[in-house]
């Protein structure tokens, strides 16, 4: 080994006029690479405040914040997850649950402040936030701070094929359409378990859907229970707000379908069905549902007029609370508009009876074919009962009022005598005129009619609506 030189120190001396290996920071900064997860954006506009991000992050580092100036409505809150980068540690499953594919990391990772209390962001992007965030030209890093970011600098973003939720729902099983026009089967199947768990699986749990729910239903609580095998569990959830549930597992009008997360990149969570498997798979409401009327009631007399599912729900409600509750009902047996209107391929007889029977097994008395004002006088009802409650539904048909409309068959006795009565035939051309639920119900039993009676070839069946495809406002 040699003798170090006294002089060797100075040959440092040489690197001075050489260039440096390192970077100047802070004036010179290293790209990062095009997928780096550096500080967060949210598209306030696409973010719905499901608060998925909060609940999935490992480390606690989310909080759902309310902002006031966001509007709250069906299917969104006026809150946004706000970030604690003391505790962040950029794993990016906030962005990767993210169902409306709001929040994203950008390639941004300086932050330069005196504050401690910045590193708490409530984080934006470009599209909402045009006072912080700057081109090129204008960004520099002496001045960066969490209320100073770069323009156009995405890094990791949620891709739809790689996100932690699952877009595609579980098809349900229906009856091919061959054979469901030459009949009045029920033309939906209904989930297997196997399937009914899969698609419970699918919910993220955020409740966005049960703000949206008229009933407020417990809807998250429910499919969890279906998810972990409990369909007792579930049956018991629904009947805490809503005691028509094969009923409303066929034919609601699914407002929380539309709120759902999933429906914003995917297909929302099939709440309805699976509203439905619980209720078609559990048989025994009694020992299932384990509810019983106070032993002693309250004294009070309380008539319901109307079996439709106000009636019903009031009557539900009421004995439960100690009320001795009469239902009166001009049809033969309850469910009110829906025991004549929505098909049996829809809405089977045997679907309301079944709720209309646990009703009444609780002790509600139901009186059929008893119509107020002519088999009992209304004042008679006024004065044995406490309370008197009006429930009749929309027994009348709309119509068009244009010249002959009179020669045109009405929407509700056509629909009445094909579910209840012995059937109204249709000639071989029918022209349907409304693009609404009932439409469309009018129209499907039309050409279930047609093809009993006549071969396909013959037969045409035609709507018309004021509204274009996109706009009708009939349900599936
Ligand atoms: S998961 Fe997405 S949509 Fe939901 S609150 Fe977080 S950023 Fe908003
Ligand atoms: S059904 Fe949809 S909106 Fe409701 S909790 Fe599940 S994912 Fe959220």
């Amino acid at each position: 080994m040699s003798k170090p030189s006294i002089l060797s120190p100075f040959g440092a001396v040489k690197f001075l006029f050489k260039k440096p290996k390192t970077l100047r920071y802070p004036f010179e900064a290293k790209e990062p690479a095009q997928r780096y997860r550096g500080i967060h954006l949210n598209d306030w506009e696409k973010c719905t405040g499901c608060g998925n991000c909060a609940d999935i992050c490992p480390n606690e580092a989310i909080k759902m914040v309310e902002i006031s100036d966001v509007e709250s409505k069906p299917g969104s809150r006026n809150l946004r997850p706000q970030i604690d980068y003391g505790r962040c540690c950029f794993c990016g499953l906030c962005v990767d649950i993210c169902p409306a594919g709001s929040l994203r990391l950008s390639r941004d990772y300086f932050h330069i402040h005196f504050d401690k209390k910045t590193f708490v962001l409530t984080p934006r992007d470009e599209k909402t936030d045009t006072e912080h965030f700057f081109g090129d030209g204008e960004y520099s890093i002496f001045k960066a701070s969490l209320a100073h970011r770069k323009l156009n600098y995405e890094g990791f973003v949620s891709e739809s094929n790689f996100t932690l939720f699952d877009p595609d729902r579980i098809e349900m099983p229906e009856v091919e359409p061959e054979k469901r026009k030459l009949s009045f089967i029920e033309e939906v199947l209904g989930y297997s378990r196997e399937e009914a768990i899969r698609e419970a699986s699918r919910c993220l749990g955020c409740k966005l859907c049960e703000d949206a729910c008229p009933a407020h239903l417990k809807i998250s609580d429910y499919v969890e229970a279906i998810y972990e095998d409990k369909p007792e569990e579930s049956l018991r959830k629904i009947y805490e707000d809503n005691p028509i549930p094969a009923i409303c597992g066929r034919i609601c009008m699914k407002h929380c379908e539309d709120a759902c997360s999933l429906s914003i990149r995917g297909e929302p969570l099939a709440v309805r069905w699976l509203k439905r498997y619980a209720a078609d798979t559990v048989m025994d409401y009694k020992k299932a549902l384990e509810i019983e009327p106070p032993s002693r009631p309250n004294g009070k007399r309380v008539a319901v007029i109307g079996a439709g599912p106000g009636g019903l729900s009031l009557a539900y409600f009421l004995i439960l609370k100690g009320y001795e509750v009469t239902v009166f009902d001009s049809l033969p047996g309850g469910g009110g508009m829906l025991r004549v209107g929505p098909p049996l391929y829809r809405l089977p007889i045997e679907a309301i009876d079944r709720d209309v029977n646990y009703i009444a097994s609780l002790g509600v008395e139901f009186r059929f074919e008893t119509t107020v004002g002519k088999d009992v006088r209304f004042e008679e009802l006024l004065e044995r009962y406490d309370a008197v409650y009006l429930g009749i539904g929309m027994t009348v048909s709309r119509s068009t009022r244009v010249k002959n409309y009179e020669k045109a068959i009405q929407a509700l006795p056509f629909l009445r005598e094909n579910k209840i009565g012995s059937g109204m035939e249709v000639g071989r051309n029918v022209i349907v005129i409304g693009g609404g639920n009932v439409a469309m119900d009018v129209a499907r039993v039309a050409v279930r009619r047609q093809s009993m009676r006549y071969s396909d070839s013959e037969c045409v069946t035609k709507t018309v609506s004021l509204e274009d495809w996109d706009e009708m406002p009939a349900s599936a």
